[in-house]
């Protein structure tokens, strides 16, 4: 059965608004995208209503998936602060639904105060023992080919290991894993993440055609990456590896503050201008005090597929000594190799499809400096 955008304004004409109108009177509602069953829309206030809209939203969300012939029901609260408007404290988060997705100014964002991490407000997620970021600071330097492996590295290790592309501008996970099928919903109307390579894998491409151009404005981001790490059953992981949006801009610092996150690794490439950009990569993690647990050199140099023979076409060892120079942990270097590409674009990643090559080795390595600095958080839990 097809559900209409008619039937979704019909079920949210019921829903009653703080404004004492319908909620679809309030003049609060983003677009609605409904497509093959999954619904997907905003709910944009102001942050000073914010907690006023948070019940409204669950119960939009509730009305929605009542809907017949709804599978997934995605509702973004928005709140943006109106320039001049007083700061509004972050409402309490024991559940997902309960916050909302206010972006603040990063000049507002105050450095943190006694080296108290800004993160350890953030709740954890139930069952997750520690939660990385892997970050670049432009696209196409192989931040999700090196995500994705290094989550298989980390599983070689013996680790439960969940993977979350929440690049969600360009998801590029259900391409490198070759998952295309729809996540199902357990009891509780938790997503039930994608089980490949003995990981769990969640991507909002998963959700959404891959051709649906996708337009998030700056709050939405932090709400449906929010939603995807809290409403979804991940079980019981020692890490959750995030790819997270390329850059370094607002919307990776509000992610980087908003996500309870252990650690972050940084990808850069050899040339001079991806080192600058892991640089504010750098800077933006320091910022919200997230440990940089290394930097990564992806395609470091060139390894010919025939002989073997390694070629530094790029120069070599800038983001070694880069790492140095900034006092963070050198991860290692990925070779720039035809296999890596190729089995990433066959949805088969390197590291699953040839566990016993040189490349799965240079991954499991990294992935062992990772697990090393994470360790306290994974024997703690
Ligand atoms: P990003 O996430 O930074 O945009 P991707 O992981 O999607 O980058 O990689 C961009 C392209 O580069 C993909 O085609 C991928 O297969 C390829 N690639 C990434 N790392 C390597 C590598 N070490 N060797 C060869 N190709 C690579």
């Amino acid at each position: 059965m097809s559900v209409t955008q008619q039937q979704v304004l019909d079920a949210l004409s019921k829903v009653a608004s703080p404004r004492g109108v319908a909620l679809t009177d309030a003049n609060v509602l983003s677009a609605i995208s409904v497509s093959d069953g999954k619904v997907f829309f905003s709910i944009n206030v102001d942050a000073a209503e914010a907690r006023a809209w948070e019940d409204v939203r669950a119960r939009a969300e509730a009305a929605v998936r009542a809907v017949p012939g709804v599978s997934t029901a995605m509702i973004a609260l928005t709140a943006e602060r109106k320039p001049g408007s007083a700061a509004v404290p972050p409402a309490p988060h024991s559940h997902s639904h309960s916050r909302s997705a206010g972006v603040q100014p990063v000049a507002a964002h105050r450095p943190p105060q006694g080296g108290a991490s800004p993160m350890s407000k953030q709740a954890d997620i139930p069952g997750v023992a520690a939660v990385i970021a892997v970050a670049s600071g432009k696209g196409g330097v192989g931040k999700s080919t090196t995500a994705l492996n290094l989550a298989l590295g980390l599983r070689d290790l013996g680790l439960r290991v969940g993977l979350l592309d929440a690049d969600i501008y360009g998801p590029s996970v259900p391409r490198l894993t070759g998952i295309n099928e729809k996540p199902k919903l357990d009891d509780n109307r938790k997503m039930i993440p994608i089980q490949r390579f003995g990981l769990a894998i969640m991507s909002i491409g998963f959700l959404v055609e891959e051709d649906t151009a996708m337009i998030w404005r700056g709050p939405m981001v932090m709400s449906a990456i929010t939603q995807m790490l809290r409403d979804v059953a991940w079980g019981t992981l020692d890490v959750l590896v995030v790819d997270m949006p390329p850059g370094t801009g607002d919307a990776q610092l509000t992610l980087a503050q908003n996500v309870p996150l252990k650690g972050a690794v940084i990808i850069s490439t050899p040339q001079d201008l991806s080192l600058i950009d892991a640089r504010r990569g750098l800077a933006m993690f320091r910022k919200v005090n997230v440990p940089v647990l290394g930097i990564v050199e992806n395609m470091s140099y060139f390894q010919c597929p025939q002989c073997g023979t390694r070629s530094n076409i790029f120069g070599h060892g800038g983001a070694r000594q880069e790492a140095e120079r900034l006092g963070v942990p050198f991860l290692g270097e990925i070779p720039l190799h035809m296999s890596i590409r190729t089995t990433s674009d066959a949805g088969n990643p390197v590291v699953a499809s040839e566990p016993d090559g040189p490349h799965a080795a240079i991954y499991r390595a990294i992935g062992t400096r990772v697990r090393d600095q994470l360790q306290g958080a994974i024997a703690a839990a």
